[in-house]
Parts: C-alpha cells; structure tokens; sequence
C-alpha cells in the first residue's frame, strides 16, 4: 500500500526524513483549535502546520472528515509527486479531534504518543471510521530502529515470488509502513507472480477489485486486491495489491513454500505493480471479497517484522535487489492428523434425534472440508453399521438419526476430508428421548384391580407387587412401552406408543396372556426388538464326528445378546446357554448318537426378544458307523 512516485525508488532515505521530521515536530501530541466549532475548519486548521513540518516541500490535504457531536476524525495524504524530485510520500496522517467547550482539540499521531493515539482511534465511533480504517492507522507502539533482529521477529518465511528472481524493496520501516515492506518483482514493466513464503491454509482471498490509485488515499486504498495465509495460531502472511482475478488459491486451500497465491499489481494506493507484504499475529474482520472496495487489515500493532530464510529483516535496505529462494515447485500439503472432538462429549445422552457435533479446524494439511460419521462401532472405517454421514466445510455439523438406533451405543468421529486424513478416536453416545407421560398396569382386565402408574423401565414387575399380575394398560400421549412376559424384557413381548389402551394384556401381544413381568418405557416409540438371528454353522444336517469339538455360530443383530438352547442326542434335559454378547457357543465334543442334536437361539436388545432362530441340527455318528471310502 501507499507505494511510492516509481522515478525515485533508490531514495528510502526520504520516507525516513519525513518520518523523523515528524516525531520531532509532534512532540506535543494536542494542538488547541481556534474555538472553532466546525471540524473541518479545526482540521484545516491544523495543516499548515503539518505542511511547514513536511520535509523536501511535500504538501498534505484533507481528503475525509467524519464527525459527531463528539469526536472527529480526518485523513491527511499527500498530494502526488509534491515531495522532493516529484516524490510521493508514503505516508496518509490520520488526525483525531474531540469536541471540547472551547472547541475542537486536534490530536495528532506521534511516536511518543502512539498508544494514546490508539486508544483514542478505538474509541472512535465506528461510524466515523471502520475497523478496517482504525486497524490500518493504529500507530507501532515502538519506533523502529535499524539495529539487531527482536526476538519476535516472524522467521522460516522465503521471499514470496519465484526462485531465481530479483525484486526490488522499498518502503520497509517507513513511517506509516512500520514492519511492512514492498517488492517490485522483476522490476517495473513486469507483473510477477506471487509466491507463498511458509506453509499454511487460505484464509482470505479477495480480487474482485480492477482499480487503484497513487492519490485519493481514503478512497482507494480498499479497493486492494489481497490474499491471507494462516501459518499458525498466531500468524498470518498478507500479500497485497493483487492484480485483478489472478489468483489460483480458494479460503481454505493449504499452500506450500512457493505456490503461486497470485499476480502484482497494482490495485488499491499503490503508485505501480508490486506487492505489498506484512505478517500479523492476528487475523482481521474478514469483509465480502465480492465487494472491490472494501478490504480488511491487519492492526499495526499485530505486526512484527519477518526475517526471511534468504535475508533477515535488518538486513533489507530500500533500494536494493533480492533474489528468492522459495521452492520452484511446491510440495503436496501433507495429509491431515486426526482432529480434536470438542462436543458432544464422549459418553453424550441426546434427547432429540437431531444432534450437532464440533471438532477442531485442519490446519497445514490437504483438506477440502471435513467428513462426520455415525456409526454402530468405534472403528470408522471397518465393522459395524453406517448410520449417517455429513460432508461439512466448517468443522461442525448436524446429523438426523432415525429413532431405531434409540437406546443404543453409537460412535460418531470427524476426519478432514482429503487424502490420508486421520479419524479422531470416536466418541460414544446415545439417544435417549424425554419420557413426558406415564404408563398405568391394572392387575385386572378391563383397568380394575390394584394400578401401577409409572414413567420408567421395570425389569422386574415383582417389585411393584404387580408380578404376572399386570392384565390391563393405559400409556398417556408421550411414552412408549415394551411389556414382556419374563423378567429383563425377555419372552413374549408386545410393544405400543401412547395414548391408547388395552382393556386386555394379550390384545398388545398374545403372549401376554398370562400377565406381564417387565416394562420397558420410552420417550416415544420404542425402537423395534432384534431381529431373528440366522444359524449358520454346522449347516443343518451336517454330520460331525463325534470327539470333534463343536461351535454353534450365528449371525444377530449388531449390540444384542443371545439365548440358545441345545437338546436331544443323548441329552436328557435342554442345554441352554446365555444371555450372551458373542454370536457363537463352543459346545465341545457330543456323543455319538442315533438322534441328532438340535439347537436354536434367539436375540435380545434390552427392547425384547426375537423369535427363535429355524432350529438346526447335527448329526453325531459312531465312529463304526461312519468310515470314509478311502480307509475302507
Ligand atoms: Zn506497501
């Protein structure tokens, strides 16, 4: 911004003059205005002498005054080429006034009063000047000297145009340009590329804007085409000055040494095609991109100078030419690391089927957005059933989850979406709606006889003093209900959302007959019981010599548990086995026998049972019987 009048580059000495020639003239910050009450006859005022202190003869105007009852503010900026050989100073003076009984009090902006100066620009109503505009005018709280590298300088930055290829510097450290420089990449005629000097993400990108100017300051100096990069929490690399649509990078692209962020020009104050370059530890108010005259900026006071990999900050002098060493061909960002899950927090009851999530934004790495997953197990990318998945560009998104997947262990994780981007480790939640009614049992048909009325689940009815009792049942609007025939939602099962009634157990389920044991409550409708499980080895019929140890296996529904029972053979009684988590039961060796084993199971999922699996059964020869051909 505010490049020079091109003819006298090889003078950085002049913006220094300027500088000091204005830290000596302001040593005393407030200057009384002749009780005047207009403010731009207070500011007006106050120019000459900024003039008689402007040295080599350059001149300043006001080109805006915004006022209230209270505060004033104006810009000063010099008249093109009216500095010393046609010189065009780089500096715009903003100006401060506040409204006093006698008049208007002028404050103008030195080094020794620059933090007095910045808080009055903060307190300045936004209306009199944006943040943009205050940001850009903040004064550097230390006067910049030529002497040793501070230890905050910004470091591992390479000049941002391509290897190989000089640039000119000018304006570093010049008043009003404090810890910022600009390069005329391959001298004047030539627009030269743009270069990312660090590693980072895209964080602003604007190039709507096809106009500038070397005057006329408050007006153009938004119309500045810009690219931002994020290299880390507290740094941002700004390239200014951009050329019109030249630029190749989109917010959110991850850039590396050398990728090309766009073309010099000379959009915005600039007095030719360069590029103006900074580094701020702090972002700024992003404004639309689309609008070519408004731009964001950096407060002064976030900047900090940038000792480049091939010349440190002290070591560039105005005037002169540096040739970059930034890569020639970038490398490919590298792949994301596994973001960190900030909510809902592990372990998470969710009343609604409606949930959001929120995790930390990818930074440095290839992403485009970020993938949110749902699942019925920890492992996002194998096992287990997808449930819901949601492309996101922000890293935070909502997923709508189906009232099955109620009362059950679900796992959900984020990734950034791009290649050989790790899942974070997955959380566990569940949804568990609010129960807003009641559930009333009778022990007798048609709601006489003792009443339980109830909003929870009942694993064992004989608590109530209902066991077996229970006959009839009302559920308000709101609850949902699975009433079972045996204890732990087990047996025969009938399920039903409220409000309606049953003047007869065994109208829910007629297994119910014979009274219910356990009650299972729900916000709404409960989800719906397991389905039946299918035996899958032995194959039915399959003959297995007996001394071989034998496993029954099956297939069930993800999260249930299961019941099986084996009889015949030479069993006397019923074997039976569970509840249990696995899908198989090692039942060891049978006997030998003429009658063949059978066994089935069935499922459980805490909202009652499936049916019996189609039973299955072996056959367990004698060793004589069953010799294969073979040894015969
Ligand atoms: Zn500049």
């Amino acid at each position: 911004m505010r490049a020079t009048g091109r003819a006298i580059k090889p003078f950085p000495l002049v913006s220094l003059l300027a500088a000091l020639a204005l830290f000596v003239a302001s040593a005393s910050p407030r200057i009384a205005a002749q009780a005047d009450h207009d403010p731009r006859a207070a500011f007006e005022a106050v120019l000459p002498r900024l003039n008689a202190r402007a040295s080599w003869g350059e001149s300043y105007v006001l080109s805006e005054v915004t006022f209230d009852a209270t505060w004033a503010f104006a810009i000063a900026e010099p008249i093109p080429a009216s500095g010393f050989g046609g010189f065009t100073p780089h500096i715009a003076i903003p100006l401060i006034g506040i409204h006093e009984a006698s008049g208007w009090l002028i404050v103008i902006p030195s080094p020794a009063n620059a933090a007095e100066f910045n808080a009055l620009l903060h307190n300045l109503p936004a209306s009199l000047a944006d943040e943009a505009t205050r940001a850009y005018f903040e004064q550097p709280l230390q006067h910049v000297s030529h002497g040793p590298a501070r230890v905050n300088n910004f470091t591992g930055h390479k000049l941002p145009w391509a290897k190989g290829l000089p640039a000119w510097a000018f304006s570093k450290d010049v008043t009003g340009h404090i810890n910022q420089v600009d390069f005329d990449i391959q001298g004047l005629a030539a627009a030269g590329d743009v270069r990312a000097s660090k590693p980072g993400t895209v964080v602003f990108v604007k190039e709507s804007s096809n106009s500038g100017a070397c005057g006329n300051f408050s007006t153009v100096w938004k119309q500045a085409n810009m690219v931002v990069v994020q290299h880390g929490p507290s740094e941002y690399s700004w390239y200014v000055h951009l050329a019109y649509d030249s630029v190749p990078v989109n917010v959110g692209d991850v850039v590396s040494y050398g990728t090309k962020l766009g073309v010099e020009g000379d959009t915005g104050f600039a007095c030719g095609k360069h590029v103006h370059f900074m580094v701020s530890s702090e972002p700024a108010t992003w404004t639309n991109p689309a609008d070519p005259n408004a731009a964001p900026w950096p407060k002064t006071t976030s900047l900090a100078p940038v000792d480049f990999i091939e010349v440190p900050w002290n070591g560039i002098q105005n005037g002169q030419t540096y040739i970059s060493q930034n890569d020639d061909t970038p490398s490919p960002p590298p792949p994301c690391p596994a973001p960190e899950l900030q909510t809902p927090a592990h372990g998470f009851i969710a009343t609604n089927q409606l949930i959001s999530f929120a995790w930390s934004a990818m930074n440095n790495c290839a992403h485009d957005g970020y993938v949110l997953r749902l699942k019925t197990v920890p492992d996002m990318t194998s096992g287990g059933t997808l449930i819901a998945e949601a492309n996101t560009i922000a890293p935070s998104g909502a997923l709508t989850i189906g009232t099955t997947w109620n009362y059950r262990d679900l796992y959900w994780s984020a990734r950034a979406n791009g290649a050989g981007a790790a899942w974070a480790t997955a959380r566990r939640l569940r949804i568990e709606p609010t129960i807003t009614g009641t559930y009333t049992l009778y022990s007798g048909p048609n709601f006489a006889g003792d009443v339980f009325t109830a909003s929870q689940t009942i694993t064992d009815l004989q608590t109530t003093g209902l066991n077996d009792l229970a006959r009839s049942l009302k559920l308000d609007p709101g609850v949902g209900v699975v009433v079972c025939s045996e204890v732990n939602l087990h047996g025969e099962c009938g399920r039903a959302t409220g409000p309606v009634q049953f003047g007869n157990l065994s109208d829910l389920a007629q297994g119910l007959a014979g009274g219910a044991s356990s009650i299972r409550a729900c916000g709404g409708a409960c989800p719906p019981g397991p389905i039946t499980p299918t035996l899958t080895a032995p194959i039915t019929g399959q003959v297995v010599l007996s001394g071989t140890a034998v496993v029954l296996r099956w297939e069930g529904t993800e999260g249930a548990t299961y019941r099986g029972e084996l009889w015949g053979g030479v069993l006397t009684d019923t074997i039976a086995f569970g509840w249990i988590t696995d899908t198989h039961w090692l039942i060891g060796n049978l006997p030998a026998s003429e009658a063949p084993y059978t066994w089935r199971v069935r499922a459980s999922n805490g909202f009652g049972d499936s049916a019996w699996a189609q039973e299955s059964f072996v056959v367990v020869p004698s060793q004589a019987v069953y010799l294969p051909i073979a040894q015969r």
